[in-house]
């Protein structure tokens, strides 16, 4: 598998995950395509739609068209000139597809298993932010 330089703003994203952070990449797309691996904009993006990992009231409709904006911009960056216009297609799937995951990650999070919501945690393996606790 190859990767090629993960983009700043996305790296810089990524370091801001806790420890029990969980994700399953691109949900709907692979990891890699043609042996170039692009799941670290899977993680990104996912982390953009947690509610858990931003300030409250932060997940708006410009929050969820910025999130599948990278997205788009990071697999493209993730990928060698001849494969990019994969990056439009995951971003044009992405922007029909997503609002279901988009902002579920509240007081009771969708999708997390059994362990996680016994530890308090959302399927992404966060916990809740001080301001969902208040
Ligand atoms: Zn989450």
């Amino acid at each position: 598998m190859w990767r090629r330089p993960i983009p700043l703003d996305l790296y810089g994203l990524l370091m801001c995950r806790p420890s029990t952070w969980v994700d399953d990449g691109l949900t709907s797309f692979p990891d890699s395509i043609l042996g170039y691996d692009i799941s670290p904009a899977g993680s990104g993006h996912d982390m953009y739609f947690c509610t858990r990992c931003w300030p409250a009231g932060r997940l708006t409709r410009d929050h969820k068209e910025e999130a599948d904006r990278k997205l788009g911009q990071w697999v493209r960056a993730l990928l060698p000139f001849g494969l990019r216009w994969v990056g439009w297609m995951v971003f044009l799937g992405v922007y029909t597809f997503s609002d279901r995951a988009f902002d579920t990650c509240g007081p009771k999070p969708r999708g997390a298993t059994a362990g996680q919501m016994a530890a308090g945690l959302c399927r992404h393996g966060c916990p809740k932010p001080k301001w969902m606790t208040e």
